[in-house]
């Protein structure tokens, strides 16, 4: 069957991208292999078209096919998906035999990754879900910081052909993986550089479909990090390592944001802007549009998911070691968040709002232990757990590979004396390897 070829997902390292630098990086040709017989299906005519508003699927197919045809097709549709659920502007093409233009299928593009195909048969009409054919490519980049980090991003030339939701998205991983060690909104200076290899799944308009980061490089004020893609248990719930194999997360989020502004901090007494009296804040709060997604800041279970006139919306979550979150001003909850939902680390609990005492949206965001309010940017926070030792051996394997392609890019200089020193244990307690003295910059 022709679709078994669609399925098959080819996987290739193709270097997507040269550099800033001069130095061009050699495209290896994949290896394909012998190709499978194709079967070339006979010539025929589509026309395509796009659901409107109000549209209904059967609406559409008026004219072209008898109501009891309309029936069969939409009990062949149903064996997949739902044919009321479709939204407007879904592409529907309909294919016809080009001699005598007899309807031969339709096809209804149900999401970016994956197509309807009904055919019609002497029988009837028969359904099959085509998966979008997507390959794996690695994308390597490297820049140094003129302003901040988002322009030397989003401006990078080698970057370009990505779309700016893309961009962006590049930007919240880097974001998240270096959140515990250097604050992008603060601490990212002019002269610091990054590199990294970016691994994507791409569909073939040339859209990611998702994507991780395998290795990456952040030299801040001197200091460089480097965040290591490893899985231990190969079921794609891996993490991100330094090179000495320490964990770079912690058991908390910094920030339940991506990548926002900090508009007030922490402090014991400041003048309310609404209650016109000196109170002490006691929590962080994070500028940002209204709308924006609200992130769980480490796994737990909701114990207060409720309105009151100082917080508004706000959620409460209660933490492993007697930890307590609280999310506040929130314009609404997400969809099936109730108290007793169990929540991941990252995971999107609401929206950001405005609802309580709130001059404009933000995000008030508190942390407790043991009942008593914490400042959340100065905490010292638990650290995940480091390389398992039974699994060290594929660790500096699968390390000495990705350590590899990102000394591929231009950047800072040999990964491998970092990774020297991290063995040595000539690191901090964060695991970070020291600037070797006139290494860098
Ligand atoms: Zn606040």
């Amino acid at each position: 069957m022709s679709s078994g070829a669609l399925r098959s997902r080819s996987r290739w390292a193709v270097v997507a991208v040269a550099t800033l630098a001069s130095a061009a990086c050699a495209v290896e040709p994949p290896d394909v292999g012998r190709l499978d017989r194709v079967y070339a299906p006979p010539a025929e005519i589509v026309r395509i078209y796009s659901l409107r508003s109000g549209q209904t699927f059967g609406g559409l197919l008026d004219g072209v096919i008898t109501a009891n045809e309309q029936a069969a097709l939409l009990m062949a549709f149903r064996e997949h998906a739902s044919p009321r659920r479709m939204r407007s502007g879904t592409e529907i093409s309909l294919r016809y035999r080009s001699e005598d233009e007899y309807l031969r299928g339709v096809d209804v593009a149900l999401t970016p990754d994956e197509t309807l195909r009904l055919s019609r048969e002497p029988l009837g009409w028969r359904s099959e879900l085509i998966e979008t054919p997507i390959y794996i490519d690695t994308l390597f980049a490297s820049g140094e910081i003129e302003t901040v980090l988002w322009n030397a991003v989003v401006r990078n030339p080698v970057l370009t052909e990505l779309t700016y939701e893309d961009r962006n998205n590049l930007i919240d991983h880097l974001d998240r993986v270096f959140q515990w060690q250097v604050d992008f909104s603060r601490q990212i200076r002019v002269g610091d550089t990054y590199r990294f290899a970016f691994e994507r799944e791409v569909r073939p308009d040339g859209s990611m479909r998702a994507g991780k980061l395998l290795a990456a490089e952040l030299v801040n004020s001197g200091t460089a990090y480097h965040a290591i893609w490893f899985d231990p248990n190969g079921d794609g719930s891996g993490s991100y390592y330094d090179l000495a194999g320490e964990s770079v997360r912690r058991a908390f989020l910094l920030k339940p944001l991506a990548y926002r502004r900090i508009s007030s901090r922490f402090t014991n007494s400041r003048y309310h802007p609404i209650l016109r009296t000196w109170r002490s804040h006691r929590g962080v709060d994070y500028a940002a549009d209204a709308g924006t997604d609200i992130m769980a800041t480490s796994d737990g279970v909701v114990i207060h998911r409720g309105f009151d006139s100082s917080y508004g919306n706000s959620i409460q979550i209660r933490h492993p070691n007697g930890f307590v979150t609280r999310y506040a001003h929130m314009r609404a909850f997400r969809g099936g968040i109730v108290v007793g939902s169990r929540v991941k680390q990252g995971e999107v609990i609401g929206y950001v709002g405005a609802t309580g005492l709130a001059t404009g949206p933000h995000l008030h965001y508190e942390m407790l232990r043991g009942g008593r309010h914490m400042d959340p940017l100065s905490v010292d926070l638990p650290a995940g757990d480091p390389v398992p030792s039974e699994d060290r051996g594929r660790w500096r394997d699968e390390m000495g590979v990705r350590v590899a392609l990102l000394e591929t890019i231009p950047g800072a200089g040999p990964v491998r004396d970092f990774v020297a020193q991290a063995e040595a244990g000539t690191t901090t307690r964060e695991g970070r390897a020291e600037t070797p003295s006139g290494g860098l910059q």
